[in-house]
């Protein structure tokens, strides 16, 4: 699952499309406008790059329910 930018926050820096190892945020540029977006959703493997560097606070990470199991060890019996 891919990242969301909060367009609220989101100050169209770019930071966060350079950083990513993937690729998976572009920066689309339109005339005198910019916007942020995660074009190749299915790409993220989920690093936080993007999430911790960006300053603006504006990226929020969703995981597979895979990355959000816990595992434990089991003591075995006897
Ligand atoms: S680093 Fe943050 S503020 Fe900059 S473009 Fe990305 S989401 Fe927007
Ligand atoms: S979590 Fe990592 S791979 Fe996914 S969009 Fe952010 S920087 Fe790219």
């Amino acid at each position: 699952m891919p990242p969301i930018i909060d367009k609220q926050k989101c100050n169209q820096c770019g930071y966060c499309a350079q950083i990513c190892p993937l690729d998976v945020i572009k920066v689309i540029k339109n005339d005198d406008k910019k916007a942020v977006i995660v074009k190749y959703p299915d790409e993220c493997w989920h690093c936080r790059a993007c999430e911790k560097d960006c300053r603006q606070h504006a990226i929020r990470m969703r995981y597979p329910l895979s990355h959000l199991m816990l595992h434990m060890d089991v003591q075995k019996e006897g």
